[in-house]
């Protein structure tokens, strides 16, 4: 079997759309790139990049866009410093990190001619042969490629009844399949491949404590930001957002004056809901929380700005804050209800909100 065109015209590009993937891996050798190198001031940007990335599949999962890159090499340390990071948050987000990389790879590979898909499923492990050498007639016509059952058995998404061996024509050994089905095998591969990267990367951690040293506290914000969005609490919704929230958004409606630190609650709290929850892009968020705050007694435009944009991180460290945990707020004299949502962070509430809110609208349209 060739080298596919998509390989031997461009190979900077496949690696580009292709990190993980044999040729990316001798690219990096080639490059002679050691781990200590990592960790030098001018590699700092990468680590940086990674960071970003990592942030990007978290909060977008799927819709995450690959790093804006046109060095090759650099695009693979990217992302495999962004699975280094990843190993250090907790492991029930490692499959959705994962999911993320590899759909950004189907979503490439689902492109490509005949040839391609099939050199890159059989660099995955996944023994393919055109539908034609398997059967003939009406059949081989009717799907294009013939996929080795074992390896169908081991790739094939689960618990889905679309896959179901029954379901499929098997002839000589080979599950016949068309062009779009082999690329979601090869994605499930590459989620597969993705999992045990960030599993071997969790075995040596201490290996890479140097290079994660300029976001390492972006990286543990980023955790304490995840624990506190996926961790399961009991609340008792009454509202859209956090009775705190609330109290002050009627403040800074109304014409008033808010403390400092209601405005930096204010602030912190709708970063974090418009962009990890809600899906905005950082900029909209800021303006529309500048927009917010044009209703305070001294609103000034430039201060504002400056305050907004730094707790987002667009400014500074780029540490994005989180609000006040619940307690922090009750002892500021914040928190409406002395404690009572059982939340340890106003965003929790948000949390709950929100799928309370669509679930209510579900059931409405359902009924
Ligand atoms: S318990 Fe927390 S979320 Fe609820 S009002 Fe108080 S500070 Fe806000």
């Amino acid at each position: 079997m060739g080298v596919p065109t998509c390989l031997s015209s461009d190979m900077d590009a496949f690696i580009l759309k292709y990190p993980f993937t044999n040729e990316a891996k001798r690219g990096v050798d080639r490059a002679g790139i050691r781990l200590d190198d990592l960790a030098k001031p001018e590699n700092k940007d990468l680590v940086i990049k990674a960071m970003d990335f990592l942030e990007d599949l978290v909060n977008r999962g799927e819709r995450a866009r690959a790093p804006l890159l046109s060095d090759p090499i650099n695009a693979v340390l990217v992302h495999f410093l962004a699975m280094a990071m990843a190993a250090h948050l907790n492991s029930r987000l490692w499959r959705r990190i994962a999911d993320a990389e590899s759909k950004l790879f189907s979503r490439n590979l689902a492109k490509e001619d005949a040839a391609c898909i099939s050199y890159v499923a059989r660099e995955f492990g996944i023994r393919i042969e055109p539908s034609g050498r398997v059967v003939g007639g009406q059949i081989a016509r009717l799907f294009e490629f013939g996929v080795n059952v074992w390896d169908y058995l081991k790739a094939m998404p689960r618990n889905d009844p679309y896959w179901a061996l029954g379901s499929r024509p098997l002839i000589r050994g080979y599950v016949l399949v068309n062009r779009l089905d082999l690329v979601r095998l090869v994605e499930e591969t590459v989620e597969r491949r993705v999992i045990d990267l960030i599993n071997s990367f969790n075995k040596e951690r201490e290996l890479f404590v140097k290079i994660m040293e300029p976001v390492k506290d972006r990286l543990s914000n980023l955790q304490e930001r995840l624990s506190i969005k996926y961790e399961p609490v009991n609340v008792k919704v009454t509202t859209r957002y956090p009775p705190c929230i609330e109290s002050i958004m009627k403040e800074m409606r109304s014409g008033g004056n808010p403390s400092h630190m209601a405005r930096f609650a204010y602030a912190a709290f709708m970063v974090n809901a418009l962009t990890d929850y809600d899906g905005l892009e950082i900029d909209d968020a800021v303006e529309r929380i500048i927009n917010d705050f044009k209703t305070v007694a001294d609103f000034n435009e430039k201060i504002t700005r400056y305050q907004v944009e730094h707790i987002s991180g667009l400014k500074g460290g780029r540490n994005k804050y989180l609000p006040p945990s619940c307690q922090e707020m009750n002892t500021l004299g914040l928190c409406p209800t002395n404690l009572g949502c059982g939340t340890r962070n106003p965003l929790q509430y948000y949390a709950k909100s929100r799928l309370t809110i669509k679930n209510t609208k579900e059931e409405k349209q359902g009924s």
